[in-house]
């Protein structure tokens, strides 16, 4: 065991405080990292909140990890010492089941094993997050980061980026496709910088006025403030598909009015209470909504591979790990542009 520290909070509403804990040494197939930076996903405040139930307490959270390899077990290939490494949403899973075999261990019909808030394969041993100096993982759950990019820069890809990648390739978003990208914060800036290099025309459905500005810098076509009287009729039957990644309870039958015949919402955002939905909204254009979680391994590598062709990369404030809990309030009233990463030189 090597001895590390990271920051936790210890109950629901419990502030951060230093937590000091023990890493596994690497076994023959693990990567040692020592981390450099790991952003801040709005999923960390709901997990820390218990507001999805389940929470895992102490509870050091993170999940869009990026580092140096420290050391290596006998039997690592992909890695050597001083290599650039990341590490996403889960850890490990059951590696047997018909979604792993696919290359889909976010969907893990048995056990996925989650970078924080979840116990390791003995369904014994809590894990721990990003918001720490070190972690181990199985090689094959870690990412080779392209070295042209910049790390900080790169850490909110590893949960934003891929999240917002992955229901872009499997709708097959591109030329032709209206896409209307639904809050600008951490997964919506990335969705409209990933669906504009792919060929869509972008709108952003935002309810800050301030960020008009902003959307169009991050490539966006148009910005529609939705809180504005008139907004959604004005926009009505507009749009092929919506990437929804609201945190916070809405209207989404107000959204779905904003589809075209046979639209799709994807729905990415994961808000504490269910949202009421009206079956006349999808029955009176044929719409759908779908869901998306994250993204496997080996696509997660191909979007940061991607990421690295376009030169596409999270727009980023840079903060030290003791701001943390201005940064999750500044988040809940949408004050992020677009991702806070750690820099865990700060304690
Ligand atoms: P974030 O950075 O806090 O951004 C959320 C944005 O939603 C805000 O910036 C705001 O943008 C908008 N918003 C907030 N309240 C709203 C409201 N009442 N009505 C309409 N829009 C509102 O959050 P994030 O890190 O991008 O995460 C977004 C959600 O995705 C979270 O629920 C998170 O848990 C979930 N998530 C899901 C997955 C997955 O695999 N499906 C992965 C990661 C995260 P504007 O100011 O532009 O309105
Ligand atoms: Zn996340
Ligand atoms: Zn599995």
């Amino acid at each position: 065991m090597t001895k590390t520290k990271g920051y936790a909070v210890h109950n629901a509403t419990s502030p951060f405080t230093l937590f000091h804990f023990d890493r596994r040494d690497p076994g023959e197939n693990d990567v040692e990292i020592e981390i450099l930076y790991c952003g801040v996903c709005h999923s960390d405040i709901h997990q820390t909140r218990d507001e999805w139930g389940r929470s895992i307490y102490p509870m050091v959270p993170g999940h869009e990890i990026v580092g140096k390899v420290s050391r290596i077990g006998s039997n690592v290939k992909k890695f050597k010492v001083g290599d650039s490494a990341a590490v996403g949403c889960f850890v490990d899973s059951c590696r047997v089941c018909h979604s792993c075999h696919q290359h889909l261990e976010q969907y893990c019909e048995i056990h996925t094993v989650q970078t924080y808030n979840s116990l390791e394969n003995d369904l014994k041993t809590p894990t721990y997050g990003g918001y720490s100096k070190l972690i181990v993982v199985d090689e094959q759950y870690t990412l080779k980061v392209p070295e042209s990019l910049h790390l900080p820069r790169v850490a909110p890809l590893l949960c934003a980026g891929i999240t917002t990648y992955s229901p872009l390739r499997y709708w097959k978003i591109g030329k032709g496709h209206h896409v209307a990208v639904m809050g600008l914060g951490g997964l919506g800036h990335m969705a409209v910088k990933l669906a504009v290099s792919m060929g869509a025309e972008v709108t952003v459905l935002s309810t800050s006025k301030h960020k008009e500005q902003a959307a169009k810098q991050l490539g966006a076509h148009h910005f529609i403030l939705t809180t504005e009287p008139g907004a959604f009729a004005k926009n009505a039957n507009k749009f092929d598909f919506i990437i929804n990644v609201v945190a916070a309870p809405h209207d989404t039958n107000a959204y779905l009015s904003l589809l075209k015949l046979d639209g799709v919402m994807v729905v990415l955002g994961a808000p504490e209470k269910p949202v009421e939905l009206n079956h006349h909204c999808l029955i009176a254009k044929r719409s759908k909504i779908a869901g998306s979680l994250i993204g496997g391994i080996k696509e997660t590598q191909e979007m940061l591979d991607y990421c690295a062709k376009h030169n596409i990369m999270a727009d980023v404030e840079i903060i030290p790990m003791d701001y943390i809990e201005q940064a999750y309030q500044r988040m809940i009233k949408g004050d992020v542009h677009y991702r806070f990463v750690i820099d865990m030189n700060t304690f």
